[in-house]
């Protein structure tokens, strides 16, 4: 069972990337920004909280992320080849969090892969995205800014707390989706 952390800012292509790797694995896919804007969507009471946060490019405070999370494994666990964590953990306390969480049901994570993205590649990135998405983070150059800002001071860390129990990975983000999509499945076939 594999049980990966996608790491990178912004824009850095998690998404895109995650798509890929839950055909080719067989994994679950578990964004909380996705699952933040589902929320949003049926207008949860979840939903609306963290919109405030959302549209603003700040985090949703840790222990609302921390729940959200632990429900969806919860429900999931048993019906699982393992999962792929997009945009969580965020900050050094999820990532603390995390690794209870998944204790408990006996589990660890496999390795973080972070893709590595210039700021103006992201920016031009996120601001091509915001043409299309309907993401009101995506369609303006100060949230983008902040989202970036929040990313390099609170999230940042995390790297630090995989690379510390040996289990990061650092990828080019740059380039061919599939070329970037081999240099991601060659590490986890490493795990
Ligand atoms: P991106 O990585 O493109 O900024 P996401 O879709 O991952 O976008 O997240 C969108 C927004 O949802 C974030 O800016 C933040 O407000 C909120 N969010 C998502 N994941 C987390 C998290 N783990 N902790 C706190 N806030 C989060």
């Amino acid at each position: 069972m594999y049980n990966i952390v996608l790491f990178g800012p912004p824009g850095a292509g998690k998404g895109t990337q995650s798509e890929k790797l839950i055909e080719k694995y067989g994994l679950t896919h578990l964004s909380t920004g996705d699952l933040f804007r589902k929320h949003l969507g049926e207008g949860t009471e979840l939903g609306v909280l963290a919109k405030k946060y959302m549209d603003e490019g700040r985090l949703v405070p840790d222990e609302v992320v921390i729940g959200m999370v632990d429900d969806k494994v919860n429900e999931s666990k048993n019906s699982t080849q393992g999962y792929i964590f997009d945009g969580f953990p965020r900050t050094t306390a999820q990532a603390e969090a995390l690794d209870k969480m998944l204790a408990i049901h006996g589990l660890s994570i496999s390795g973080m892969i972070a893709l590595e993205v210039p700021e103006d590649v992201l920016k031009a990135r996120i601001i091509e995205r915001g043409k299309t998405s309907n993401r009101v983070d995506d369609q303006d150059e100060q949230k983008i800014n902040t989202r970036i800002k929040v990313y390099l001071d609170e999230t940042l860390p995390v790297a630090d707390f995989y690379s510390k129990q040996n289990k990061f990975s650092k990828i080019n983000g740059v380039g061919e989706i599939d070329q970037i999509f081999a240099s991601i499945s060659s590490v986890i076939d490493s795990y």
